[in-house]
């Protein structure tokens, strides 16, 4: 699933080649041209990565980082912060405020690119293209195929999903919330249980190799991938 990732930036211009130039790369750009605007929309839908102005209108790109890095749903959104400054000074506050990286402008959007995609590597690993293996489950998400030691499993695209984020983040254990958050993408719509429904099936999917056991469910908490049992 191509990144969903949001751009905070008031200057119509810069707005527009940035939405355009990460549109081109294959991501999904939303706009917002202020913090508060910016707000709002994280509170409906969790993008997969913000690129941040610093210099804004109202509450400026640090103080929006900071409210990010506040709140426990959101402390984990990967944020790009432009500056037009370079002095070491802002460059430091930019790595406080929680920034993963910071460009300065002016910047060409083919480095501009090339810093998304090293975050979302690093940060979103379920958004970016490269094949996982864990025990004999493979899931390449260039082609869409899922096998079990060798064997084709067909899934669902939801199924799909959600394994492939399980399979980015092994070890954690999710809340059904934040399944909805970062495999559905939009935590106001579908209720909770639907989470259950569609674990339910991808266990059903994967029980032919065994790979069942791979997801375990942790009581009163969520779900986990795990080797471990
Ligand atoms: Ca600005």
């Amino acid at each position: 699933m191509a990144a969903t990732i949001l751009v905070v930036e008031d200057e119509p211009a810069i707005q527009e080649l940035i939405s355009y130039s990460l549109e081109q790369a294959g991501y999904r750009a939303l706009r917002a041209a202020s913090a508060e605007e910016a707000l709002e929309m994280v509170r409906a839908a969790l993008p997969d990565l913000v690129v941040l102005d610093w210099m804004l209108p109202g509450m400026s790109g640090v103080e929006f980082a900071r409210r990010l890095r506040a709140e426990k749903r959101t402390r984990e959104v990967p944020l790009i912060m432009l500056t037009a400054r370079a002095e070491e000074q802002d460059k430091l506050r930019g790595l406080d405020s929680g920034a993963d990286d910071y460009i300065t402008k002016p910047f060409s959007p083919r480095e501009l690119n090339a810093r998304v995609k090293a975050v979302l590597r690093r940060r979103a690993p379920d958004t970016t293209d490269e094949a996982v293996e864990i025990a004999g489950l493979m899931l390449d998400p260039a082609g869409h195929r899922v096998t079990g030691g060798g064997t084709r499993i067909e899934l669902g695209p939801t199924e799909f999903r959600l394994l492939h984020f399980l399979m980015t983040h092994p070890d954690r254990v999710y809340t059904r919330a934040q399944l909805l958050d970062h495999v559905w993408g939009d935590h106001v719509f579908v209720e909770e249980r639907t989470i259950d429904v569609h674990i339910r099936r991808l266990r059903k999917a994967l029980e032919q190799t065994g790979h069942h056991r791979l997801i375990q469910t942790v009581r009163s908490a969520g779900y986990r991938l795990s080797v471990q049992g």
